[in-house]
């Protein structure tokens, strides 16, 4: 077993859910380039009992501040970890560390510390699924430490300054101190071997989420891990900031299909574990969007005609759940625009 068996310790599962967010911070120079999820706002629960009256005042901690929260065993040494920001992919074993994205550059400290403390290691290598601050934020420390950052050569050119990123508000992003940014780059499939197992780093085949998105493919455990080109029941993020496109997604996840078997493990970006008939929906949906979009485009609608007529119904039950942040309107409008081009 090597070191998985780390992966059910019980500290490792006390916090279940306690800490689980995926709030994006509010930092008003740092973070800038893009706003991901924006908090979901919490259960409402009926009739919540009154505090104690003796209970002392709670330190809040700092946004974006806690290590993972949640570890998922996928088996084969490989697991899924949750917490604040985009979800995590480990590889543990003799070989050393591997491991697929690192949140924020505000929890980075806590995420080696708990990584440390349940491999017993820090990683050696190190995957950037895409450049958001909620999954490359923690670079910087994760190099300090040891790990060799690899990325898509397009993450490098957004984290140095060279490509610019413009957020929804219309703030370009600044670049990132030079520890951050990734030292081995790449444009085409780049295969890992250790641990006895091959990791995949599959680029998209066209600009989806980012300019910038890999998948990652376990082979002998079955495990992708897809960054943000999917989250699980929720409409996608499309930023076209960083050069993403919606067609990226229905290709992308189309990709994916090709990759995935009845039972991969499919790490999303945000959101539970998935399953290829996950990724099938979620294509469906994509590719059933646009159609119904372009239906309207082709009818000379305008866009505020095209949003009002919401023709996502059929999906929004499924797609528009919570934790997500984009709206059935807003992906119309995404949409719509890259049909209008
Ligand atoms: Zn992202």
């Amino acid at each position: 077993m090597r070191k998985s068996a780390f992966i059910l310790s019980a500290a490792a599962l006390v916090a279940l859910g306690a800490c689980v967010t995926e709030s994006a911070p509010r930092e008003p120079d740092l973070f800038i380039a893009v706003r991901e999820p924006d908090p979901p706002a919490p259960p409402r629960l009926p009739n919540p009992a009154p505090p104690a009256a003796a209970t002392p005042a709670a330190t809040t901690p700092a946004p974006n501040s806690q290590a993972f929260a949640r570890v998922i065993d996928l088996g084969q040494g490989v697991s899924m970890l949750m917490g604040q920001g985009g979800n995590l992919g480990l590889l543990t074993g003799d070989d050393g560390l591997f491991l697929i994205d690192d949140q924020y550059a505000t929890n980075a400290m806590a995420n080696l510390a708990k990584v440390e403390e349940l491999a017993g290691g820090k990683p050696r290598y190190l995957v950037n699924t895409h450049w958001h601050f909620d999954h490359a934020g923690g670079n910087e420390v994760f190099a300090d430490a040891g790990a060799t950052v690899f990325a898509h050569a397009n993450v490098r050119k957004r984290l140095t300054g060279e490509l610019q990123s413009v957020n929804r508000a219309g703030a370009v992003s600044a670049p990132s101190p030079e520890a951050a940014w990734p030292v081995v780059t790449f444009t085409a499939g780049v295969d890992f071997h250790l641990n006895g197992q091959t990791i995949r780093a599959i680029p998209a085949p066209q600009p989806t989420h980012t300019d910038g998105d890999v998948l990652i493919y376990f082979v002998e455990a079955d495990v992708l891990h897809m960054g943000d080109t999917y989250m699980k029941d929720r409409y996608p993020f499309v930023d076209t900031g960083s050069g993403g496109t919606q067609m990226g997604f229905i290709e992308t996840l189309g990709r994916a299909l090709e990759i995935a078997g009845p039972g991969t493990k499919v790490i999303p970006g945000h959101g539970e574990l998935a399953t290829r008939a996950d990724l099938q929906a979620a294509f469906d949906m994509h590719r059933g969007a646009r159609a119904a979009v372009d239906a309207l485009v082709k009818q000379g609608k305008t866009l505020q005609e095209a949003v009002a007529a919401k023709p996502l119904a059929q999906w929004t039950p499924r797609f528009m759940g919570p934790g997500g942040f984009i709206s059935d309107d807003a992906y119309v409008t995404v949409i719509y625009n890259e049909l209008k081009k």
